[in-house]
């Protein structure tokens, strides 16, 4: 053998004996990224999740709360992490409303990352304050149109979805609210409960409970069809608001380069937890649906991001609401 060819063996043994040597992944725990305050619609989704894939992992997950700007710093801080496996991110419709709401990302949804799969699909409810002198839909405009300069619009900040659902609503209705944004939907449905603000549009993961109690008013849900955790709502869409259809899907995410091993083993352990029955019966109380199955793997989680891209950027940009 020739010294050249010695060399190539011999660091072909090297390489294979240091990746034997490679603790497997999981080795600690990870970490699962959340753009949104403590307790609100995702982090109930990831923390649902976090808590089946630490059985299936067989290492912590655990959750991070990374607050700001409707979501984009904790997407720009993720994107930024070391792609060494413990690292993910959950992150909903926002990962793709950004890249029009938004002039300048220090990201790229579509270049910066790497894509888990998708998890729940989740409804969002048009609610107001639990005084709100409105009976249903029809009365709630006539509220609304009447005191049109005064009504306050909570959302979770600009790139969430609930600021996506208000300004879909407004523009429905033909009326312009002062909009008040919060770091998560926690802090913003805790405004709602103490009636400094009048409407909240959010997902049924943070607000079926607080609708059950009747601590708010529900005036629709943002569903095609009626939801079966609120069998009673009508839909927005059934009672005039035309085409009125908001549905929250989440994807995970990874830094771009973490290892493919690392992220097929993270994606059966999401596929392991939709079929966990403690997260099959907590996301059915809440009003959240299981995917299907083409919806759980990483090229089908891209395209769908890349599809929601090109069919929010139009809508949001005609409403003209930007930031820097
Ligand atoms: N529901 C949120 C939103 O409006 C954020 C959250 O999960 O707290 O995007």
């Amino acid at each position: 053998m020739k010294i050249r060819q010695i060399m190539v063996v011999a660091l072909g043994v090297v390489a294979a004996a240091l990746a034997q040597a490679q603790p497997a992944w999981p080795s600690k725990p990870v970490a699962l990224v959340v753009p949104f305050a403590a307790g609100g619609p995702t982090d109930v989704v990831a923390r649902t999740f976090a808590a089946s894939m630490t059985k299936t992992l067989g290492q912590s997950v655990v959750v991070e709360n990374r607050l700001g700007a409707g979501g984009t710093v904790a997407a720009g801080a993720v994107a930024k992490a070391a792609p060494d496996g413990y690292t993910f991110f959950i992150h909903h419709n926002g990962m793709a409303t950004s890249t029009a709401l938004y002039r300048k990302l220090a990201y790229d949804p579509l270049a910066d990352f790497e894509y888990v799969s998708q998890a729940v699909d989740v409804p969002m409810t048009l609610l107001a304050r639990k005084d709100m002198p409105a009976a249903n839909l029809q009365e709630l405009l006539a509220y609304l149109k009447a005191n049109e300069s005064k009504v306050n619009l909570a959302t979770a900040g600009l790139g969430a979805v609930s600021q996506l659902c208000g300004m879909l609503f407004q523009r429905a209705v033909g009326l312009k609210f002062t909009e008040v944004p919060f770091q998560g939907t926690a802090p913003a449905m805790n405004a709602l409960l103490g009636g400094q603000v009048d409407l909240l549009c959010d997902q049924t993961t943070q607000t079926i409970p607080q609708i059950k109690a009747g601590n708010v008013k529900l005036y629709g849900v943002t569903t095609k069809s009626r939801i079966k955790s609120l069998p009673n709502a009508p839909t927005l869409t059934e009672q005039g608001l035309k085409d009125f259809e908001v549905v929250v899907w989440h994807g995970i995410y990874a830094p771009k380069g973490t290892p493919k091993p690392v992220i097929e083993k993270m994606n059966a352990a999401v596929r392991a937890a939709l079929k966990d029955p403690d997260v099959v019966k907590r996301m059915d109380d809440l009003g959240a649906e299981i995917v299907p199955d083409a919806k759980l793997t990483p090229e089908g989680l891209q395209a769908w991001l890349k599809a929601e891209i090109d069919k929010w950027g139009p809508i949001i940009k005609a409403g003209g609401k930007f930031a820097d």
